[in-house]
C-alpha cells in the first residue's frame, strides 16, 4: 500500500491537530502534580489543567502516573491529619 500526497497531507494534518488538542506526554507529565494539588484543593481547572486532563483520558500512561501521584498525595494528606 502506498499512500498519495494528498493522504499524507491529511494525515499529518490529523496528527498536528491532536497534538494542538491535547498535551504530548511529556508536556502533560511536568503539570500532572500541579492538576493533582488542584484536583485534591477542588480547584477549579484552567485551560492549561483542562488540557492535561484530556489528556489523562486519553492516555493510559499519564493516567496510571497521575493515579500513582494522587494515591501518593492522598497518603501524605492522611498522615497530616
Ligand atoms: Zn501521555
Amino acid at each position: 500500500m502506498s499512500l498519495s500526497r494528498e493522504q499524507i497531507s491529511d494525515l499529518l494534518k490529523m496528527i498536528s491537530t491532536s497534538e494542538s488538542d491535547a498535551a504530548d506526554c511529556g508536556c502533560c507529565f511536568d503539570q500532572i502534580a500541579e492538576f493533582a494539588d488542584a484536583q485534591l484543593a477542588g480547584q477549579p481547572l484552567d485551560d492549561a489543567m483542562r488540557i492535561v486532563q484530556r489528556h489523562l483520558e486519553q492516555c493510559c500512561c499519564c493516567k496510571f502516573e497521575y493515579q500513582a501521584l494522587l494515591d501518593g498525595l492522598r497518603a501524605i494528606e492522611d498522615d497530616r491529619l
